[in-house]
């Protein structure tokens, strides 16, 4: 997978693992194939982002460094490194150093990340290939379903709040109130 391509998944909680495209377009057409040929309504898209290097925190290792030399020094070493005595650009001059070492040692040694992490993560329904965007911790407004506790059966964002069993309920008690 490519930085800022589009890839496609048929579920939402395995790793993406399928090829990435340059266009959200083409990544729909692979989604849509696949989800064809496994007999599913729904499919992800999403944009692949790489992940880069973690960050040293600065201040986390000087906070380590203290109470290392706290635990084996004592009350004399009790003032050692502690933040508040040290200047904001000082931690960050350290930080960048410690940052660079890092990325030229994971770059020597093939430690770079391999993973990446997918944004603008949307579900296209098949049959329109209508978009609705994924929601981190949504909940259905009228059944209370999640992400984790799907309804019976499975279901699926029909809207940022409304799952789709209970859009399709409402849609065919919309049409019973018409027929009456
Ligand atoms: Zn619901
Ligand atoms: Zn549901």
């Amino acid at each position: 997978m490519k930085d800022n391509e589009w890839t496609w998944s048929l579920t939402q909680h395995d790793v993406w693992q399928n090829d990435s495209f340059a266009t959200i377009e083409a990544a729909i057409e692979a989604g849509v194939r696949e989800a064809q040929e496994f007999g599913k309504s729904h499919f992800l898209v999403g944009r692949v982002q790489d992940a880069g290097l973690p960050v040293i925190s600065a201040e986390d290792v000087l906070d380590q460094l203290g109470l290392q030399a706290y635990e084996e020094f004592g009350e004399a070493a009790e003032d050692y490194l502690t933040l508040g005595n040290i200047d904001d650009s000082e931690i960050q001059e350290l930080e960048e150093k410690l940052n660079e070492v890092f990325a030229a040692w994971a770059t020597k040694h093939g430690y770079l990340p391999t993973f990446c992490k997918i944004d603008n993560v949307e579900w296209v329904e098949v049959a329109t290939l209508r978009h609705t965007p994924l929601v981190a911790n949504a909940t259905c407004r009228v059944c209370g379903c999640t992400d984790d506790l799907a309804c019976p059966g499975g279901c699926y964002w029909v809207e940022q709040n409304l799952c789709s069993r209970c859009a399709e309920e409402m849609e065919m008690a919309a049409q019973g109130t018409k027929v009456i």
